[in-house]
């Protein structure tokens, strides 16, 4: 059964980081990759790689009209970035390319890197475009927004993961030069998906849960609210903040904190332990920044994508009754979603959550 909606999804989204009533929960986006959902038999690999992006746009079309959620998150995979900066992936048809080979390899090589313009460079014109009509379509009904991995994620994916936590420890300026170059692409790029109808922005990425927090505090914090700072003058109006799953991920979800609750109404999502877990960030969070909100917990692999409807379900229910209450809580799952996701599992996760009803 539909159920009568009385807000328009901004009216819902604002209140929601007020902490004020809404109607029902904010629905985040189903980053299910969105390969191939629109036509039939097309490969992961033709959807990413469309300059035109029209096979992605018709992806999400049929997602948003599936599900009215209140966002609508463009982008399509997690080395993106690198790949429009020179590293090497493999492509996959059923799969996200994965790298094979990093752009920088020594310090000379840092001069021979440019900063990627998104209209043109390597396969972010399939996001570029597929923002502009998605923007176009939807943009007076949902909250279109679109990002970046992030400064650190994106230095970890044109150097290589293991190569910058060897920079860390034994040689840290050139970590740092890194760094800063990703910081300038990043803006580059956001600065793109501005102009291509994006208002909230985005980073984080696995890379971050793997370093300690003196590490995350040096190595991440000021690049990325440097790029945050200039996302805010640029006119974006909101930021969501990926915890990646990763062993640091619980000691460095307290750096959160630090880089910018302050700057934009921020979501913080992603891999927290438990609902208990989250709730207790949540007011962590607002002791420091008065527009934090928090989702995720549940596993967008484990049980999203592989569980059964009434376990997706039932965890809906737990989570949004313990963290709900009181705004500042955004429906998704913990991580971006398997394109191999069975619509009915969806369903299960989304409609339950609209269902539950009204959040005080
Ligand atoms: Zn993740």
């Amino acid at each position: 059964m539909e159920i009568r909606e009385e807000m328009s999804s901004f009216e819902r989204v604002e209140a929601m980081f007020k902490g004020e009533s809404t109607d029902r929960v904010v629905l985040g986006w189903v980053r299910v990759v969105e390969a191939g959902l629109g036509l039939p038999k097309v490969t992961v690999t033709e959807v990413v790689t469309d300059k035109r992006g029209y096979k992605l746009y018709k992806g999400i079309k049929k997602l948003y009209e599936r599900y009215k959620t209140d966002i609508i998150t463009v982008y399509t995979y997690t080395t993106v970035e690198a790949v429009a900066m020179g590293t090497k992936d493999k492509y996959f048809p059923d799969q996200l390319p994965a790298p094979m080979e990093y752009a920088i390899k020594s310090p000379e090589d840092l001069d021979k890197i440019k900063i990627p313009d998104p209209r043109v460079d390597g396969d972010l014109p399939c996001i570029y475009n597929c923002l502009r009509s998605v923007s176009r379509e939807f943009g007076n009904e949902a909250i279109i927004t679109s990002g970046t991995v992030g400064p650190f994620s994106v230095a970890a994916r044109i150097r290589g993961l293991w190569q910058i936590c060897y920079d860390i420890m034994r040689r840290p300026w050139f970590a740092h030069d890194i760094i800063n170059l990703a910081t300038e692409a990043c803006i580059s790029i956001i600065e793109g998906w501005y102009e291509a109808g994006a208002l909230g922005t985005s980073s984080g990425a696995g890379s971050e849960t793997t370093i300690g927090a003196e590490h995350f505090r040096q190595f991440v914090v000021p690049y990325e609210r440097r790029y945050l700072r200039k996302a805010k003058r640029m006119g974006y109006l909101s930021f969501s903040r990926h915890l990646c799953g990763g062993p640091s991920a619980s000691i460095v979800v307290d750096e959160l904190r630090n880089i910018g609750l302050d700057i934009l109404p921020t979501l913080v999502w992603g891999a927290y332990e438990s609902a208990d877990h989250m709730l207790e960030k949540k007011r962590m969070f607002a002791q420091y920044a008065p527009m934090v909100a928090v989702g995720g917990v549940i596993k967008a692999a484990e049980t999203v994508a592989l569980g059964d409807p009434k376990t997706i379900e039932r965890e809906v229910e737990h989570i949004i009754r313990t963290c709900a209450i009181g705004g500042k809580y955004i429906h998704l799952p913990d991580c971006c979603l398997p394109p191999t996701t069975p619509l009915e599992n969806l369903d299960a996760f989304i409609i339950s959550a609209k269902r539950i009803g009204r959040i005080h």
